[in-house]
């Protein structure tokens, strides 16, 4: 089983994927720890990569999907795979489909995690203090909501079309939540 969960920054993307990761034991792919990665790891991208974070941008679609492309070829993670932060735009979700089909993989479900702007500057402000990550500071929230509605809302579209869309009201409490998703997988 193949899993996407999207939605805007703050959503709980990360804590939903942690959860079904467990549940289900599959694979967290978050392009976002793997761009971090690069960045602590002062790779010649990984320098790139942090002027374009630290604007509140997103990487360039060739930098994710480098990135991404291994853990798909990667004969472990076949079929495990939960996708945490990507795709985010519609050349990484046509991207995405290219390089499951030819692994012989497909997406069985796609979450959308849908909040509105005031909870995630909330959600973001309470992370911000709790994991002092340095692109959170507001105009930076801001700018990555906007980049967010702007470069995501096609992949919205997207993949709204598909049977194996699941939208999820991202506001409700982390547990029930939880339970929704876990529900969709087993039923
Ligand atoms: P995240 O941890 O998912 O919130 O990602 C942190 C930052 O990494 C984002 O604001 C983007 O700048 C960048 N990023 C993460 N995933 C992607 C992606 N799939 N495409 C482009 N940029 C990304």
């Amino acid at each position: 089983m193949n899993v996407v969960i999207f939605g805007p920054p703050g959503a709980g993307k990360g804590t939903q994927a942690q959860n079904i990761v467990k549940k289900f034991n599959l694979h967290q792919v978050s392009t976002g720890d793997l761009l971090r990665t690069e960045i602590k790891n002062k790779s010649e991208i990984g320098k790139e990569i942090e002027e374009i974070i630290s604007k509140g941008d997103f990487a360039t679609d060739d930098i994710v999907n480098k990135l991404i492309k291994n853990i798909i070829f990667d004969p472990q993670k076949k079929n495990k795979l939960i996708f945490d932060g990507y795709p985010r735009s519609l050349n990484q979700a046509k991207n995405l489909d290219l390089l499951l089909e030819s692994s012989n993989q497909k997406i069985d479900f796609i979450f959308f995690l849908n909040v509105n702007k005031d909870t995630i500057i909330k959600r973001i402000e309470r992370r911000k203090i709790l994991e002092k990550r340095s692109d959170d500071d507001l105009n930076t929230i801001l700018k990555r909501y906007d980049t967010y509605m702007e470069t995501t809302k096609p992949v919205l579209d997207f993949y709204s079309k598909n049977p194996n869309f699941y939208e999820i009201d991202g506001s409700e409490k982390i547990e029930v939540i939880s339970s929704k998703i876990e529900q969709i997988i087993t039923l």
